[in-house]
């Protein structure tokens, strides 16, 4: 496979696309004039450390290991340093190496000090004092190898690649080495690498399946290039402050993608482009995509594309911050083999991928197999060339990338001058939340002292102003704006819309539940500038024996509130009706709680979390209501590898919920279990036939198959009084197992209806316990969803799509009318028990948290007791 020739190494320095030719040698061959690292004896070839040559097929190096090998390589290179950037959501290293020459390492603080000013928008700098600057520092190249953990090929190829930097010191290798400092991330996921190579390892010479069968990320498997709005995770965070830090003028994301696909994918990327990415980062992706195809053209590396994919520049979720602070998002996508890391081919011995020559796709792939050796070869050949095409115009690319496009985030665009989020927001938790989330992205949050002033309207005290003229203000606008799906994603002007890649909005105003208004001409005398733990309620009073706390129902943060207080064992009430109290009203669904030491402990403690309020009072309120089972138990059926399931998970950690994933034994009894809640994604299928405990190890058995004696076991679980939640795609799950008197009217024509991953105008049921809370019309999420007819009056409707006006509130789609007047939410008595359906993506990646509250009452209103009024006071007595 090595195809270089002798005399493209001996090519000069000027020759574009040396590198990726030149730079393609055997491990260990240390070659091309200059002497080598002093300590490069001492520096063993992966092939000596691992006991493989990288690529080889069946072999692929653990990830203690390869830490194992950077950490020698880094011991033993004065040009490798290796690091620990921070702690993975499992506990582990998430390691990174930072590879340039000595003397840029010696003065890295310096380095990245220049980057810094020249990033930073207000540092007064002009264009030639910029200039200045970037030809006395380096620019940062971020090079990532592995995210999503099933794309095993890319590591090696990187381990390679580390070997060459530290120990050849040719022309080449010291350019690089003297105009970049390369930051590279062997794994944005370390848990992952982990799970799957190890398992890999595991099951060699068995005959178990090879690929890892669950989520390579405790929560989030391949979602997790999908957090860039909410860093829920703990990798995200660490990315983020990495681009933070660092200020890489680009961003080398290395994946794989199917072993049908490209045999490289490189930019030019594709329709649509959003509004607010800057065209300095788009053009230097796509030229170096072009860069690489042509390297690939002149090595005779086949089937490499192009263009039409990847329009991945619409919602910031995919594309995340680091285009906003002026670093290229560079990906490319190589195709995987078979089971991670055997020879694949086709079954029809046709070659794999594109076969016809377009300009897309100038030289087909011809062989009918694909290896991980050529998996390596490419991505090699991808990270060669990007390195030397940077560190070639490395003073150009830190003026463009760092001075230039952070300078233009601070000029006025087409979009509103702020944002402004009123005070007195229904839900004071989320307001506390947007700013956690701003906290993370640098985003810069002011809080009005005085009065603010739009034209005619008028704003209190209190009120945040967010303006998008700040260094992440493209990113603002990209997060707050309504989102509409730009009609020029086309090929030509008569051609169809480029459907999109992704989910169509990042709407996070909408998403939290927050009030928020673009303004222009904002008039406000006095702000201080504030973070979320600015962000705060007053201490609750101390309520007399007799009395209650009262707290609000408006809130995704009600779990916190009801898993905090029954894990202290305070009985938890919900008033099932609206009541006042000295002329202050409260909604149905107001959580009430008898007054009591713990309990005043228990609601300061998440009041200061969450920044709710909690009232005390003297008498108790004469309302109905439902007394909440303590420690309400709930089962998760969430299925194996299902990330909608894992991203529940999540939810019920990050909120505290009791709960437990329902194993396959449970079904002989389901009693422990108080509500069950179905993920969506989990079909009768899967729940019926499950994984093949033949194919998995023992410690997968929890996922196999129930059979239709579970699945009834299931049915009846709820008839004999169980409480059954079943969100998005599960809600026809429940409709099957339970005969729900339902009919999904969704159409399936996508010519006729297509609504992947948007925002759409929903009105909610505030007196119905399911919506408790819920605002009367507000947006929810939807992904070409369930959305019922009701078919006998057995079902209560919490929730539906409005009969008539427009039902798109942000992102794109078509067809959409055909939802008018269709039902979302539904409640229905089964037997003794009540199953609550919602067919929207209620709980989609955890993003759609204003509707976590509709989960919230679901899973603990089902259990509940009823209480009558007139026995509320002795409860609250503690009677
Ligand atoms: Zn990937």
């Amino acid at each position: 496979m090595k195809r270089m020739s002798a005399k493209r190494v001996l090519v000069g320095l000027t020759a574009v696309t040396l590198g990726a030719a030149a730079l393609v040698v055997a491990p260990g061959d240390v070659r091309v004039g200059g002497s080598a690292d002093a300590a490069a004896a001492d520096i063993p070839t992966p092939e000596e450390f691992f006991g493989f040559e990288m690529g080889t097929t069946g072999k692929l190096a653990s990830f203690d290991d390869v830490k194992d090998y950077f950490q020698l390589v880094a011991t033993e290179s004065d040009s490798v340093e290796y690091d620990v950037a921070g702690t993975t959501t499992m506990g582990n290293d998430y390691p990174i190496l930072r590879v340039s020459s000595p003397e840029n390492l010696q003065r890295l603080d310096e380095i990245l000090e220049i980057n810094q000013r020249l990033a930073d928008p207000r540092s007064g700098l002009s264009e030639s004092q910029a200039r200045t600057l970037a030809a006395e520092s380096v620019p940062v190249y971020y090079l990532e190898a592995t995210l999503h953990s099933s794309e095993v090929g890319n590591l090696p190829a990187l381990i390679d690649v580390i070997h060459r930097l530290s120990t050849e010191r040719s022309e080449t290798v010291q350019n690089v080495l003297d105009n970049l400092v390369i930051l590279v991330v062997p794994s944005a996921n370390p848990d992952g690498q982990h799970l799957m190579v190890d398992y890999f390892n595991e099951t060699a010479g068995s005959d178990y399946n090879r690929v890892y069968p669950d989520l390579y990320h405790k929560y989030v498997g391949h979602d997790n290039n999908r957090d860039w709005i909410f860093f829920t995770q703990a990798e995200s965070r660490i990315r983020t402050e990495l681009e933070q830090k660092y200020r890489p003028v680009i961003l080398h994301f290395m994946h794989q993608a199917g072993a049908n696909n490209p045999r490289m994918w490189l930019p030019p990327f594709d329709e649509p482009l959003g509004p607010n990415v800057d065209s300095i980062v788009i053009s230097a992706a796509n030229a170096l995509g072009a860069e690489i195809a042509n390297a690939a053209a002149e090595e005779s590396l086949p089937g490499v594309s192009t263009d039409d994919a990847y329009g991945i520049f619409w919602n910031a979720d995919v594309f995340g911050t680091g285009p906003h602070r002026g670093a290229s998002l560079f990906l490319h996508e190589i195709a995987s083999v078979r089971d991670l890391a055997l020879p694949f081919s086709n079954d029809d011995g046709t070659p794999p991928g594109a076969t016809d020559r377009t300009m897309r796709t100038f030289d087909p792939y011809t062989d009918q197999e694909w290896t991980l050796e050529q998996i390596v070869e490419y991505a090699k050949l991808s990270m060669y060339t990007g390195l030397q095409s940077v560190a070639k115009d490395a003073d150009d690319w830190l003026f463009n990338h760092l001075y230039r496009v952070n300078q233009r985030n601070m000029e006025p665009d087409d979009g509103p001058e702020a944002y402004i989020v009123p005070a007195d927001q229904r839900d004071p938790y989320a307001v506390k939340q947007l700013v956690e989330i701003f906290d993370i992205a640098d985003v810069e949050v002011d809080r009005a002292l005085s009065t603010v002033r739009v034209g005619r309207d008028t704003y209190p005290a209190g009120s945040y102003v967010i303006w998008s003229q700040q260094p992440m203000g493209s990113w603002v606008d990209q997060v707050l704006e309504i989102d509409e799906y730009p009609d020029q994603a086309r090929k030509c002007a008569d051609c169809p819309l480029i459907m999109p890649y992704s989910e169509t909005t990042d709407n996070l105003g909408m998403l939290l539940g927050l009030d928020v208004h673009p303004a222009d001409g904002v008039r406000v005398a006095r702000t201080e500038r504030v973070t979320a733990d600015d962000v705060t309620a007053p201490a609750p009073d101390v309520a007399p024996p007799g009395g209650a706390y009262l707290v609000s129902p408006t809130t995704y943060g009600l779990a916190h509130v009801i898993t905090a207080l029954q894990d202290d064992d305070v009985p938890v009430l919900r008033a099932t009706a609206g009541f006042d109290v000295d002329g202050d009203e409260y909604a149905p669904g107001t959580v009430v709680v008898p007054a009591g030491e713990a309990a005043h402990d228990v609601l300061a403690e998440v009041s200061e979390l969450t920044a709710l309020p909690v009232t005390a009072v003297d008498t108790a309120p004469a309302v109905d209501a439902l007394e909440l089972e303590p420690s309400t138990t709930i089962g998760l059926i969430r299925g194996a590898n299902n990330m909608p399931g894992g991203w529940l998970m999540w939810l019920a950690d990050t909120y505290g919920l009791n709960y437990e994933v329902v194993e396959a034994d449970d079904y002989a009894d389901l009693s422990k279990f108080d509500t069950i809640l179905i993920a969506p994604g989990v079909t009768r299928k899967r729940i019926v036939e499950g994984l093949d405990p033949a194919k998995y190890p023992e410690r997968f058995h929890w996922a196999r198959g129930v059979g239709e004696q579970g699945w009834q076991a299931l049915a009846d679980w709820v008839t004999d009084g169980g409480n059954l939640v079943a969100v998005g795609t599960a809600a026809e799950t429940a409709r099957d197992l339970l005969d729900l008197p339902l009919a999904n009217a969704t159409p399936t024509k996508r010519e006729a209806f297509n609504a992947p991953g948007t925002l759409l105008n929903a009105q909610f049921d505030p007196s119905s316990p399911a919506t408790w809370g819920m605002p009367a019309s507000w947006p929810v999420w939807y992904y070409n969803s369930p959305a019922y007819e009701v078919t006998d009056d057995t079902a209560t409707v919490a929730s539906s799509y409005p009969t008539d006006g427009e039902l798109l509130a942000s992102g794109y789609a078509h067809g959409e009318d055909a939802l008018h007047g269709l039902a979302n939410i539904v409640t229905v008595e089964v037997g003794d028990g009540v199953a609550t359906v919602a067919g929207a993506d209620i709980t989609f990646r955890s993003w759609p948290r204003v509707t976590w509250t509709v989960v919230t009452n679901a899973v603990f209103n089902g259990p509940a007791t009823a209480v009558a009024a007139d026995d509320v006071a002795a409860r609250l007595a503690g009677g």
